[in-house]
């Protein structure tokens, strides 16, 4: 089971903790497993999970929710330093400025110095009631125990290298090269596929429109448009959608 797929079987959407700690060795997982909590306490019309079409839950996966703070260490630091804490600390005491959460996705949170963790539990301590903390780690064991007892504990299950689905990555390669034929021909092949090759096809499409979208390659509004297609496929899967359906659907992403 993926990161992404283990989170959402573990939350309970409706009732959401202040803090968690996201263990796991993958980073990538880590983080997506966080921002799959993120979207879940920002999202206003979801039922058991964020609704993946509201501006809430798009933005967050554009990465421009202004409720969500991702806080990384300085490339030239090896800690996360109290300094970054105290800067946590003031800006989760400021009310959200548009969701009803501010949520602060702290990275590599393993890496905090012992000054850091004691400025860290403050926070948890009394945590402002608008804000959500999320902390990733590698080792939660760094973790100070007090620190630990304040936070709902995931851990992740190891995730096994992702190969990407050669279909996902024919049809991004042909709309890159404005092929309209080729494309059509790449999707239509997704009617093939069986139920585990089209979870790791909307993975793949995920994963790789997200870089063509930062790279510039495709189009902004294309790439929302195919990630919506997965998320609404994604939901689909568990009603058992067939092949034919995620095609025609992604047919509609791309030439709708
Ligand atoms: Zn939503």
């Amino acid at each position: 089971m993926d990161a992404l797929s283990y989170v959402k079987n573990h939350i309970d959407a409706g009732h959401l903790f202040h803090s968690y700690i996201i263990s796991g060795s993958d980073s990538q997982g880590r983080l997506s497993a966080a921002m799959y909590i993120g979207k879940t306490a920002l999202c206003r019309e979801g039922r058991g999970g964020p609704c993946g079409k509201c501006t809430d839950c798009r933005k967050v996966e554009l990465g421009i929710h202004p409720d969500i703070t991702v806080v990384r260490k300085a490339a030239d630091e090896k800690n996360l330093t109290v300094a970054t804490m105290r800067d946590v600390r003031s800006r989760a005491s400021v009310m959200p400025n548009e969701g009803d959460r501010s949520v602060f996705i702290i990275e590599d949170s393993d890496t905090m110095n012992l000054q850091a963790q004691n400025a860290m539990l403050k926070i948890l301590e009394e945590p402002p009631e608008y804000s959500m903390f999320l902390l990733l780690a590698d080792n939660v064991d760094r973790l100070i125990p007090t620190v630990r007892s304040r936070c709902e504990i995931i851990t992740l299950p190891h995730e096994e290298s992702y190969s990407p689905c050669r279909e996902g990555i024919d049809i991004l390669s042909a709309a890159v090269k404005n092929s309209g034929w080729e494309l059509a021909a790449a999707i239509m092949a997704v009617s093939k596929l069986n139920r585990g090759e089209i979870l790791n096809l909307i993975t793949t499409l995920r994963r790789e429109t997200a870089r063509h979208m930062a790279e510039g390659t495709l189009s902004e509004e294309l790439c929302e448009n195919v990630i919506s297609a997965c998320d609404e496929c994604e939901g689909y899967m568990d009603v058992n959608v067939s092949a034919g359906y995620v095609s025609s659907r992604l047919l509609a992403a791309f030439f709708g």
